[in-house]
């Protein structure tokens, strides 16, 4: 998008816009090898070559933000909500840069959300290709007995295609049997992919909540609170 040359120059960190405007008056400014010396003259950061003293002057970077929020059920992960229910955005409204979700987590999952303003991270982490281990807590219908737990593990087909290898451990069982809580870990994201995944196993999902991506846990992040992440997950993402 084109801006005029003083504010890009004021942006970079050159001088504030009222001294940039002076220092293209004196001829200290080129764009694309030519000096300028108008005030009007309007540019293209990511195209045109700007000089200040011989030295190329680089757009100042927007800031990139990463942040970890535990969304709560009843939360949609878009950005706009058509049917107007509350969306995770409304969650991080002291954050003033542009932000996306990474992914989405079903309306009704609650847990780690990744949040950011950086667009190729975006991009990396939701490629099919970058599968790293979603580590999920599930409340399920029933208790699955060794044969379901073993099917569960070696893949089920959901949606005519069989989905990779999965772990599932049963960490606690209601007395009664009604209900058990189970650790899942799945590589793959597809669309509602445990949910699915579990009524393939004729044990559906009561409630289920992502608590780790990768090496990124969501430790005792309140529900609906959310931090930014430390230099050290970043770097893990990237
Ligand atoms: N799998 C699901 O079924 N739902 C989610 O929200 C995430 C993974």
């Amino acid at each position: 998008m084109e801006e005029r040359l003083q504010k890009f120059l004021a942006e970079a960190g050159i001088a504030s816009r009222r001294k940039s405007e002076e220092l293209i008056a004196a001829g200290r400014v080129q764009v694309n090898g030519q000096v300028v010396r108008e005030l009007g003259v309007k540019i293209d950061p990511a195209k045109d070559k700007v000089l200040f003293d011989n030295k190329p002057v680089k757009a100042q970077e927007t800031k990139k933000v990463y942040i970890m929020l535990h969304k709560p059920e009843g939360y949609v992960t878009t950005a706009k909500e058509q049917f107007g229910r509350p969306a995770v955005l409304d969650l991080v409204q002291g954050v003033k840069e542009r932000i996306f979700p990474v992914g989405r987590l079903d309306y009704d999952t609650s847990g780690l959300l990744l949040l950011t303003s950086d667009g190729d991270l975006t991009y990396k982490l939701t490629h099919p290709k970058h599968d790293v281990d979603k580590t999920y807590i599930a409340k399920l219908y029933g208790v699955p007995d060794e044969g379901a737990l073993q099917k569960f593990r070696r893949g089920v087909v959901i949606d005519g295609r069989k989905t990779r290898p999965a772990k599932i451990q049963i960490l606690e069982k209601e007395k009664d049997m009604r209900f058990c809580t189970a650790e899942i870990i799945i590589h793959e994201g597809k669309n509602r992919q445990v949910r699915k995944m579990c009524e393939a196993i004729k044990h559906p999902v009561a409630q289920l909540k992502r608590v780790a991506t990768g090496e990124l846990t969501l430790g005792d992040l309140p529900k609906g609170k959310y931090r930014y992440l430390t230099e050290r997950e970043i770097k893990y993402l990237k």
